[in-house]
């Protein structure tokens, strides 16, 4: 009895141990997130891995392939130097804002416009890329231009300022909202929706899978894209424009512009190259 007294005892005392060493961490607004980075010699980004040309897993490797994931690499070497390694998380448009502010990763690039909203909770890179919303529809649709969606339905992606957008420029359209962009593609095949509606880059991706489906009625707005990171993080924001200005100026960026867009039907990559 007195020997299962003595073990109890000590495996309390061992889970407080425990307990107090999690506590003790500092909280993440207290802490250097570059420095973390330099020391673990990783930076874990966050991306999209629904959404081709951007982000998407490839099913034969496992491994998240696209424009953006091409970028975070670029930054991380020029940040954390060639043998620094990028780390990939998946996230949607609803998770990634809370996984950042969680600690979960580091950066997030991920198909994210800078807007003011946005900025009150988390802060953002200078831009790296320029997009603009549009609409995907089925070939022969009547949807010409965003302001046909009034009395439509229209699919669009919860987390997303495109649902938002949309009440703008159609206020009497039906937004049905799904969880991610493979969700609301499929919501539109099923013709559970008159029109997707997101940025021209994404419906692009979108469009050059799916013959029969077009993107239409131009850009409606202007998307700049920034990195999203934690607030408070100086050091780490000037050291992500200053690898963004780097891989503008030695010809990586618009190398990536073309490896990715060069080649996509109704995606003119020319009006993009920096
Ligand atoms: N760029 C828009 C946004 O930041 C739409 C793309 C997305 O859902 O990630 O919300």
């Amino acid at each position: 009895m007195k020997r299962l007294k003595y073990f109890l005892v000590l495996v309390m005392s061992a889970l407080l141990v425990v307990v107090s060493v999690g506590c003790g961490a500092k909280p993440l607004s207290q802490q250097d997130v570059l420095q973390n980075a330099k020391e673990a010699n990783t930076i874990m980004w966050g991306v999209k891995a629904d959404t081709k040309l951007m982000g998407l897993i490839d099913v034969k490797d496992g491994q998240t392939k696209g424009f953006e994931v091409d970028i975070a690499k670029a930054l991380t070497k020029k940040i954390l130097g060639k043998n620094g390694k990028a780390k990939f998380v998946t996230v949607t448009s609803q998770s990634r804002i809370p996984l950042l502010k969680n600690g979960n990763i580091d950066a997030i690039i991920a198909t994210m416009t800078i807007n003011a909203e946005r900025e009150k909770v988390i802060d953002f890179s200078n831009s790296y890329f320029d997009a603009g919303q549009s609409l995907l529809v089925k070939d022969g649709s009547p949807v010409k231009k965003v302001s046909d969606l009034n009395n439509r339905t229209v699919i669009g992606v919860v987390g997303s300022n495109s649902v938002e957008n949309v009440k703008k420029y159609a206020p009497k359209a039906r937004v049905l909202q799904l969880q991610d962009y493979a969700q609301a593609l499929v919501a539109l095949k099923s013709g559970q929706g008159d029109a997707l509606t997101t940025d021209n880059v994404i419906l692009a991706g979108m469009a050059v899978e799916n013959p029969g489906y077009k993107v239409q009625g131009g850009a409606f707005t202007t998307e700049p894209y920034g990195i999203g990171i934690n607030k408070n993080q100086p050091a780490f924001k000037k050291a992500l424009n200053k690898a963004i200005k780097e891989i503008e100026d030695d010809g990586t960026y618009n190398k990536l512009i073309k490896k990715w867009f060069g080649d996509v039907p109704g995606f003119d990559y020319k009006e993009v190259l920096r």
